[in-house]
């Protein structure tokens, strides 16, 4: 395949725009060589500015979850905006999607939406603090939770020690509030939690990973947070940017049938477009301005076409009673498949998978936490990300990334994946 005018595009971006991206993981830092630049994408299939087709294991890192330009959500953009794009004023269609999200989620009386996942966990955790009136917070090595300062925090030395911040530009002050604890790792919470006592406003997770290649809770794991966040007055706060709407109708929450006290959107509930949201019980969602006293608003939030793609996603997905079967079978088939062909072609691998999320980390043990996903081979992971390019398969040009399944991939595309993967696995 040819990148000639992907790299040509790059060249331009970089003088323009910082690292010719507006994310950094876009820019194949990880993997190395220049981005992909995207014409257009449908269903399950990217086309990129060279005119190659890419099968697409990313899908806007997770809110294609029914393929790329799928009708419905396209039809009531394009519907939408027509009557306006912004007004700064109340629609009706804002009252629509929270009335469905909050039927389709388990456990939610209110639900507030912002323009991103990032801000859906940054305001999550003010919620919390202002509701338990205490300052620090527990978030895991390894987990995201977007850019927001206090969450770009990672476990420097020894989790149990106060966060050191890992960009600059976020302060002691904030960092001294972040506490880290390993994933899976119900001790190592419940010593914190025991040498802060009643400091603790929350404990925020991803129910299951995602940020680290995905990896899901061990039993009993949430079910002992729940516990230990019950037991000391802290909000559990589940991160389901990534889960929610994805692992089922209600998220992770349903899904291993635990209760969170807030719970974060993005990815899925905007069908493509800029959205985030955070939800929970009325007494908690009651302390939100303009009801109660914590501060939190947006210009954009609740602008009518991220509405307008929101609701059509989730009316169809919640219209399909088979959709996260489905998923799970196709996922399934997929890794079945790699399995046969990484077996056969003698490859070292361990595959993490819940329903449509999964990743491949080329380490010889079970990854269960940040530090085992850290010993994943990252050379290999190189040659096996550009081996797929090559063979026009596209997954995250990260090893710490999980694959996003859509609905969109037949078992065609599945089959021509895997052997892709065969291919490429001969030469790792
Ligand atoms: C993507 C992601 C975020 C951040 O969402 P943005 O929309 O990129 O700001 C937060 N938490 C999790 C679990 C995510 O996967």
């Amino acid at each position: 395949m040819l990148y000639q005018r992907s790299s040509a595009l790059f060249a331009e971006a970089e003088k323009v725009i910082p690292g010719g991206v507006n994310s950094p993981v876009r820019a194949f830092k990880g993997v190395g060589g220049t981005p992909i630049f995207v014409r257009r994408a449908k269903g399950a299939y990217l086309y990129d500015e060279d005119g190659n087709r890419l099968v697409d294991y990313i899908n806007s890192w997770g809110p294609m979850i029914l393929g790329h330009a799928f009708d419905p959500v396209v039809d009531a953009v394009t519907q939408r905006a027509k009557s306006g794009t912004s007004f700064g004023m109340p629609t009706e269609l804002e009252t629509q999607i929270a009335k469905l999200a909050i039927s389709m989620v388990p456990n939610i009386d209110k639900i507030r939406f912002v323009n991103s996942g990032t801000e859906a966990c940054m305001s999550a955790i003010r919620l919390a603090r202002g509701y338990t009136k205490r300052d620090k917070i527990i978030k895991f090595a390894g987990c995201y939770h977007g850019h927001s300062d206090s969450f770009l925090i990672q476990a420097g030395s020894g989790a149990s020690t106060f966060g050191v911040p890992n960009s600059p530009g976020v302060t002691q002050g904030t960092a001294k509030d972040t506490l880290l604890a390993r994933y899976n790792d119900i001790e190592n919470v419940s010593a914190l939690v025991a040498a802060n006592p009643n400091e603790i406003a929350a404990i925020i997770i991803e129910p299951v990973a995602g940020n680290m290649g995905c990896i899901p809770p061990v039993p009993g794991f949430l079910e002992s947070l729940r516990e230990l966040c019950t037991a000391n007055g802290i909000l559990l706060i589940f991160d389901e940017v990534m889960t929610g709407f994805r692992l089922a109708k209600g998220g992770a929450q349903e899904l291993y049938d635990v209760e969170a006290d807030i719970v974060a959107f993005g990815k899925v509930i905007g069908g493509g477009l800029p959205v985030g949201a955070f939800a929970a019980r009325n007494e908690i969602m009651n302390y939100l301005a303009p009801v109660g006293p914590v501060y939190q608003a947006g210009t954009l939030s609740g602008n009518p076409l991220a509405m307008a793609a929101g609701l059509a996603m989730l009316e169809a997905l919640n219209a399909d009673a088979e959709i996260f079967q489905r998923l799970e079978e196709k996922t399934a088939y997929l890794e079945n498949g790699i399995r046969e062909v990484l077996d056969k072609n003698g490859v070292v691998y361990t595959i993490n998978r819940k329903g449509s999320m999964i990743s491949v980390h080329f380490a010889p043990d079970v990854v269960t936490d940040f530090t085992s996903a850290a010993k994943g081979d990252n050379d290999t992971f190189k040659k096996f990300f550009h081996g797929l390019l090559a063979e026009g398969v596209y997954i995250a040009p990260s090893a710490y990334e999980t694959w996003f399944i859509t609905d969109a991939l037949t078992y065609d595309d599945l089959d021509f994946t895997i052997a892709a993967i065969d291919k490429v696995s001969k030469n790792l």
